[in-house]
């Protein structure tokens, strides 16, 4: 029995000892396919040699400089690389951790920012049902998923929650996807009215939903609106691309798909590719310069701020996905990965969405395809999912999503950039085996 500390206390997992391309392999020689790239981090598979070279060059020129004090190569490198390819507006990196990490950080910057210009009785945030922005105290106050906000609820702020835009479950029959998504982003514009315009100081989603529900992309027109509700009141547009960001969803942005610029965007997982953990706060130089030229003095930190060694690492990786062809990649095989989806669950009785963009999808499972009615949770399709694909050499991230209550069952996948045609094939064939033997 292992002693280090991970998510179930009463764990005996296996021990990973290698890996080799989408595969992961433990101690005893058994393969499996990374089909979420983790939780969509994986972008590049587990042994790409560039990125292993580029932190092997810092290492021996520079391991740790603090940033209270100096900066270095690599964040900078990296830093502009990511500005270079950014959203129109996006101009300033804050380099940290991970993704939690990187959503502290905007919540505090915008909430600075608001001081900074005048506008200190602006203390409320607004996100969405069922999202996830991580564990820290902030990024789960903010989030909606209320089972992960349970035991801490009374330690967290408060932050109000509108509907998510999700197509498959709350657009009404007869419905344009156009009205849907003004109807579902004008609920915005509700908030803010009851909460009273003055008050609120950001807006927080993800542009493709994906740990509390499986690759649910906002349908066209949503972001568009939801960017004009923010300007009408000026409040802040946070993007939170931790997942759905860097590639995955076969642009650099996922947000570059919905042609919307936010205020300040969250990046993580895809962009240290698993070789390292960091992430990235982004903004725009309205925020950087109302702070530079007030304070001057961003009131937040850590230790490992754009550490060398993992700057070097996501530069790589960043050049790879720009430079390097696999942004494209992971649109072209995404194509391909839909396709064999369609193929393989199109017409099953039991899938009742298949969605997503690019290396980005989700499955949603359901008792019902007619009447859309998810199964009983008490029968755990989703837990019992994840196990026996597990079991069958197949690595996905299924999960159980609430929206006001109501459960479903669903699966992502994510898997690396670097996948092949029949690697895709090996993937759903193992995922179709292992739903099967669940239901
Ligand atoms: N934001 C989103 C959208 C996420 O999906 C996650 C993690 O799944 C986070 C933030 C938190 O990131 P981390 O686990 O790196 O702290």
């Amino acid at each position: 029995m292992s002693h280090i500390f991970p998510r179930h206390c009463k764990s005996n997992l296996p021990v990973a000892t290698r890996g080799e391309g989408i595969y992961l392999i433990d101690s005893e020689g058994k393969r499996y396919l990374d089909g979420s790239g983790g939780a969509a981090v994986s972008c590049l598979g587990h042994s790409d040699p560039d990125v292993a070279q580029a932190m092997h060059d810092q290492i021996d020129k520079l391991s740790f400089a603090h940033t209270g004090f100096l900066t270095s190569e690599p964040a900078e490198s990296l830093a502009d690389r990511l500005v270079a390819h950014a959203p129109e507006g996006i101009e300033r990196v804050y380099l940290v951790s991970g993704g939690s990490e990187a959503v502290e950080a905007a919540l505090k910057l915008a909430r600075q920012y608001m001081i900074e210009t005048g506008q200190e009785q602006r203390t409320r945030f607004i996100a969405r049902k069922q999202s996830y922005h991580g564990n820290t105290l902030g990024a789960l106050g903010t989030g909606g998923n209320m089972w992960r906000r349970a035991p801490f609820d009374p330690l967290m702020m408060s932050a109000s929650h509108i509907d998510p835009c999700y197509e498959y479950r709350l657009r009404h029959d007869g419905e344009t996807e156009e009205e849907y998504g003004l109807r579902s982003a004008n609920a915005l514009e509700d908030e803010i009215l009851r909460l009273g315009p003055e008050t609120v100081v950001g807006f927080l989603a993800e542009p493709v939903v994906g740990a509390t529900a499986g690759a649910v992309p906002a349908v066209k027109g949503y972001l568009k609106r939801i960017r004009e509700i923010c300007d009408k009141y000026e409040i802040l547009l946070i993007l939170d691309e931790v997942m759905c960001g860097m590639g995955r969803t076969g642009t650099l942005f996922a947000c570059e798909q919905d042609d919307v610029s936010p205020d300040i965007i969250t990046i993580a997982k895809g962009l240290g590719a698993g070789y390292q953990p960091i992430g990235a706060m982004l903004c725009t130089d309205t925020i950087y310069d109302a702070i530079a030229q007030g304070s001057g003095f961003f009131q937040h930190g850590h230790t490992y701020i754009g550490h060398p060694v993992a700057s070097a690492a996501a530069d790589a990786v960043v050049r790879k996905l720009t430079e390097g062809g696999m942004t494209a990649r992971a649109a072209k095989m995404g194509d391909r990965l839909n396709d064999a989806l369609q193929a393989e669950f199109g017409q099953h009785p039991h899938i009742g969405d298949i969605r997503g963009r690019g290396m980005f999808r989700g499955l949603e499972i359901v008792a019902d395809r007619d009447s859309k009615a998810p199964f009983d949770p008490a029968r755990g399709v989703a837990g019992r999912l994840k196990k026996q694909a597990f079991e069958n050499g197949l690595i996905c991230y299924p999960m159980s999503g609430t929206i006001d209550g109501q459960l479903g069952d669903h699966v992502l996948l994510a898997p690396p950039f670097i996948i092949t045609d029949d690697q895709i094939d090996e993937l759903v064939g193992k995922l179709s085996k292992s739903l099967e033997q669940v239901l």
